[in-house]
């Protein structure tokens, strides 16, 4: 409550202040005022009862002069009388000194006795020797004033006995001279009275003003003959006063009108000022807020990008599903550990190469992150068993760690710290349930010259351990010079991968599909090839792995499949009408998971005006099943776009058929439908029968890949394979030799032109120089064919 009103406190303190200083002031000022209007009226009030003094004098001196003239030509004694020369003017008469009058002018007798007769009523000792004044005394409506003065001839007898001689006059004419009335045109009222001799009340002759004047200025009007000093010498008083009084009400009200004002203009002034105060108060007070708030969130993102920053870098060096360090951080470790030797800080490194056996296997069967934890165990029971000596271990690949061992003090030293590698898998492994007995592999390279790069002690390592996988060694293979031979590393492809894509270092080969009623082309699968400036052309087992670690593959699979929409839009303008084609491309499972390829396709389609169906997608099952809803998700937006789906390498797997069910699959690629499994002809060719039946009942079309002979496609077609892919009908070929063969309906051979031969009726070129059966019974209805078009 007093909060919510204490911005009145502060102009009401103004306000206050200004009346109470205003009111003072004014005070004074009256004050001041009212003295000085008192001094001027007593200067005013003072001239003019000299003014009427002086003519009193006259009235005074005139009796004198009258009774002086009279005394010389008068008798003596009381009833002595003045001579008839002596006669009495207007204004003068004669009096015995009982009262009774002498002698006085024609038309005043009567005046002259009033005059006379008041003279004698008053008191023996206002009837003093010598001149004085007498009245006013009324007679009808006038006042008359008198002045008395003796007789004293030499002969007269004494004082009390002379006669005398008045001179008189009306009082208003008097006045007139002594210009009374200018105090009313000087604003003043005025009163001039006598106060009775015997303290009665003053009477009034003359006023201004009928009520009477309070607190006049006034100034006693003496007889001539009287001393100033004499108390009771005031024949007449003289009073004025300001009409507009000695407060002068008009200007105070101004005076009071302007104080309020101020007063007003003060507590406006301080109620805005504190209302202003206020609200810059408050504007600061949310200012500062607003910058707390800002501050904190400030503090907040900082804090947020900080640990971003930490994950981040945590991201960059390790490695996601296991949380071991990535290849990047082992490189970086590596690196440090040769500048070390280069300066001689360290003596010796080695860098191990560990590769769990079957790990694929494992992953397969239990689980793609069963792998991962079965990684992780044997990194765990490494790190365990070199308790005590320095090392870095990290993620080197799928199936693969690294191991930098700083300081070993010889070859052989390494040797016993890499077996010590190689025994750390010997116990089983507890892996969901399961008791897992796994093999490694362990290669390993020493290195003590500061000159070799960290991608040549790789280099190494990985050779013995090519060596390890080749001799199925017990115990780990260090590397020896001499061993490089024709090995390929694929350690120090990751860097080179990065850019290749920039150095158009990728190439496509593609590899026709052939249906194997007709033996035409009916379809390429494009094969990707990376000519590397060092290793020359690298197949994709060399470099895939790596390609879908480092995240490569997502960039390089945009890259192919523009490229082979660009090519299918150029064949579509080269081939005849109506020549149904399609180019298959390979999608791993890292392509699936990234972001916006179903975009990217869309709009590639869309820019190279191809139609969907001119496109298919090869995927393996394993890729799926690591993430089945997102693969889904994407496989079913490819499908209603109309580009059909591939499951590639069935067969080689461990999962069912089931599987395919749950993706909108319309052909299913069965991988070395003789060659790879083991047992009896006949068993395999019951396998590969039964999955080409099981494909039929659910709708889809087969292709069997790598067919290399004449009799296996033979046979394949027996068991109602539709399609075949492999060396027998053409390896993967350029692009412009693939259009060869898809635009010649029989033309799989790449020696011989098929238009060459003179031979109206066409013949098949096959690699193998054999013709298929079926083509020799289908022969006819492709001669057929054949004359119809031309
Ligand atoms: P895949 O999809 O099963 O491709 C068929 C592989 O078998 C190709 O190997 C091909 O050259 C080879 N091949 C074809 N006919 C025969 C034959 O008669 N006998 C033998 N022994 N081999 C034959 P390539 O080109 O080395 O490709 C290997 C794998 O790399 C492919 O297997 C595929 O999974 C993957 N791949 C190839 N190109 C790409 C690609 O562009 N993207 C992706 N993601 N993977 C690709
Ligand atoms: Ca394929
Ligand atoms: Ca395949």
């Amino acid at each position: 409550m007093l909060r919510r009103h204490s911005h009145w406190v502060l102009p009401l303190i103004a306000a206050t202040v200004v009346l109470l200083v205003g009111a003072r002031l004014i005070t004074l000022s009256v004050r001041e005022r009212s003295e000085q209007l008192r001094v001027t009226a007593q200067r005013v009030v003072a001239t003019r009862a000299r003014s009427i003094e002086t003519e009193l004098a006259a009235l005074s001196e005139r009796a004198r002069h009258e009774a002086a003239r009279g005394a010389g030509a008068m008798g003596a004694g009381p009833d002595a009388t003045p001579p008839d020369s002596l006669h009495s003017e207007r204004g003068i008469f004669w009096m015995r000194p009982d009262g009774s009058v002498l002698r006085a002018p024609a038309g005043d007798a009567a005046m002259a006795s009033a005059v006379a007769s008041e003279w004698a009523s008053s008191a023996a000792a206002a009837r003093r020797a010598g001149t004085a004044l007498l009245g006013p005394v009324r007679y009808g409506s006038q006042w008359i004033v008198a002045a008395l003065a003796p007789i004293s001839s030499p002969r007269a007898g004494a004082a009390g006995a002379v006669p005398w001689c008045v001179s008189y006059e009306d009082l208003d004419a008097l006045l007139a001279r002594a210009r009374l009335g200018s105090l009313v045109s000087e604003d003043y009222d005025f009163e001039l009275s006598q106060r009775d001799p015997l303290s009665g009340p003053a009477r009034v002759f003359v006023g201004s003003q009928p009520s009477g004047l309070i607190e006049p200025a006034a100034r006693p009007i003496r007889e001539p003959a009287a001393p100033a000093s004499a108390a009771a010498g005031a024949f007449l008083t003289l009073a004025i006063r300001p009409r507009t009084g000695w407060y002068p009400a008009r200007e105070l009200a101004a005076e009071i009108g302007l104080l309020a004002l101020i007063a007003w203009a003060a507590a406006f002034g301080a109620y805005d000022l504190t209302h202003s105060l206020k609200r810059s108060q408050s504007a600061l007070a949310a200012a500062r807020k607003r910058l707390h708030a800002v501050n904190e969130r400030l503090a907040g993102e900082i804090e947020q990008r900080e640990h971003l920053q930490k994950s981040f870098e945590h991201a960059r060096y390790h490695d996601a599903f296991t949380g071991l360090p990535n290849r990047r951080y082992f490189m970086d470790q590596l690196d440090r550990a040769l500048r070390a030797i280069r300066t001689r800080r360290r003596q010796r490194i080695a860098v191990v190469l560990i590769e769990i056996e079957r790990l694929r296997l494992i992953s397969d069967s239990l689980g793609h992150t069963a792998s991962d934890e079965l990684l992780l165990q044997a990194a765990q029971r490494c790190a365990q068993s070199l308790t005590g000596v320095e090392h870095v271990l990290a993620r080197w690949g799928a199936d693969k760690l690294a191991v930098l061992l700083y300081e070993v003090e010889s070859a052989s030293a390494a040797q016993g710290l890499a077996d010590r590698l190689q025994q750390a898998r010997a116990e089983p492994f507890e892996l969901r349930q399961h008791r897992l007995s796994v093999n490694s592999r362990v290669g390993f390279a020493t290195i003590d010259s500061g000159l070799q790069r960290a991608e040549d002690a790789l280099r190494e390592a990985d050779l013995a351990l090519s060596i390890a996988k080749e001799q199925q060694s017990p115990r780990a293979v260090g590397y020896l010079a001499g061993m490089g031979g024709a090995a390929v590393s694929l350690v120090s492809l990751e860097a080179d991968l990065h850019v290749a894509l920039d150095r158009r270092e990728f190439v496509l080969l593609f590899q026709p599909i052939v249906d194997l009623h007709g033996q035409r082309v009916v379809g390429v699968e494009a094969l990707l090839r990376w000519r590397h400036p060092v290793e020359g052309l690298l197949t994709p087992d060399k470099f895939l792995a790596i390609a879908e670690e480092a995240g490569v593959i997502v960039p390089v699979t945009r890259w192919i499949i523009q490229r082979v929409c660009r090519l299918a839009a150029e064949w579509r303008l080269r081939l005849p009408q109506q020549r149904d084609f399609y180019i298959s491309v390979n999608l791993s499972a890292a392509v699936l998971r990234a972001p916006g390829l179903r975009e990217y396709v869309a709009q590639v389609l869309h820019d190279t005006h191809v139609p969907a169906a001119n496109l298919k997608f090869e995927l393996t099952e394993g890729g799926l099943i690591s993430n089945v809803s997102t693969a889904r998700a994407v496989l079913d937006a490819f499908h209603d776009m109309g580009i059909e789906l591939m499951l590639d390498d069935f067969g080689t797997g461990y999962s069912s058929l089931s599987y395919l069910q749950l993706f909108p699959f319309d052909y299913v690629k069965i991988d070395r439908p003789f060659a790879s499994r083991t047992g009896s002809e006949r068993a395999n060719n019951a396998i590969t029968s039964a999955i080409l039946q099981m494909a039929a009942n659910l709708s889809l079309r087969a292709v069997a890949e790598v067919v290399e002979t004449q009799a296996a496609a033979q046979t394949l077609l027996q068991m109602g394979c539709d399609f075949g892919q492999g060396y027998f009908f053409s390896p993967p070929v350029e692009a412009e030799e693939a259009f060869r063969q898809l635009h010649n309906p029989d033309g799989f051979s790449t020696r011989e032109p098929v238009g060459e031969d003179d031979d109206d009726s066409p013949t098949l070129m096959l690699p193998a120089g054999v013709i298929l059966e079926s083509r020799i019974k289908d022969d006819s209805d492709a001669s057929e064919e054949e004359s119809s078009t031309t």
